[in-house]
């Protein structure tokens, strides 16, 4: 029929209309800053830096590998790489990253920097109240700023971080398992000399 399309329509909105002075599930405006919705699970916003254990600049996951600065699309990672190493989650000595700064004015929220990482050190905060009236100080998070405890990311991505927890857990268990096969196999043993050759055309 003709124009029915644009009826559906009508009553549609019609319905939504109605139904929002009456129906909580169609009430959809929230008086905000007053009161608020939680974030779901997969929100994500600005990336923070996951750091294990109860110090933050010990505990960091990030090695300064560098990757997710390359990766980032407009370029707001800035990583300076220490000098020295320190323990990584294995027990690896691994640099660590002296200056670590993201320009959240710049960046995208296109998550690559967290697809790329592959010490699970880099992942999507939820926070969004970031307003400030210095444009360029305000927005420019250094690594202090950006450091979140793993039990952080566990209240803010529960299913994720238990499913990262796991596959650390079981990179240690394979690291662990390796090294004690290592240090069970017997030394090598010295090489056996070659037998010395005849020389070409010799006779007895
Ligand atoms: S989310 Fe995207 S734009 Fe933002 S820091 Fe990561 S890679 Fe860069
Ligand atoms: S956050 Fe990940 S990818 Fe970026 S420098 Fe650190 S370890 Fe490398």
């Amino acid at each position: 029929m003709l124009g029915e399309g644009i009826l559906k329509g009508l009553a549609e909105t019609a319905k939504n209309f109605a139904g929002s002075f009456v129906s909580a599930e169609r009430m959809t405006t929230v008086q905000y800053p007053e009161e608020r919705i939680a974030p779901v699970e997969a929100a994500r916003v600005f990336p923070f830096l996951v750091y294990d254990g109860a110090d933050w600049e010990a505990g960091m996951r990030c090695v300064a590998c560098q990757i997710c600065e390359k990766e980032c699309p407009p370029k707001c990672i800035y990583i300076e790489k220490s000098k020295d190493k320190k323990p990584d989650a294995l027990g690896k000595p691994q640099f660590y990253p002296a200056k670590f700064d993201i320009d959240v004015s710049v960046c995208m929220s296109c998550q690559i920097c967290v697809e790329v990482c592959p010490f699970e050190a880099i992942k999507m905060d939820n926070e969004f109240e970031l307003a400030t009236d210095d444009r360029f100080g305000g927005l420019l998070q250094d690594r202090k700023q950006l450091a979140k405890s793993n039990e952080y990311y566990h209240t803010i991505h529960p299913t994720e971080a238990a499913e990262v927890d796991a596959r650390l857990a079981a990179e240690k268990t394979k690291a662990a398992a390796d090294a004690a096969a290592k240090a069970a196999r017997p030394p090598a043993q010295a090489a056996t000399p070659a037998p010395a050759q005849k020389p070409a055309g010799g006779g007895e």
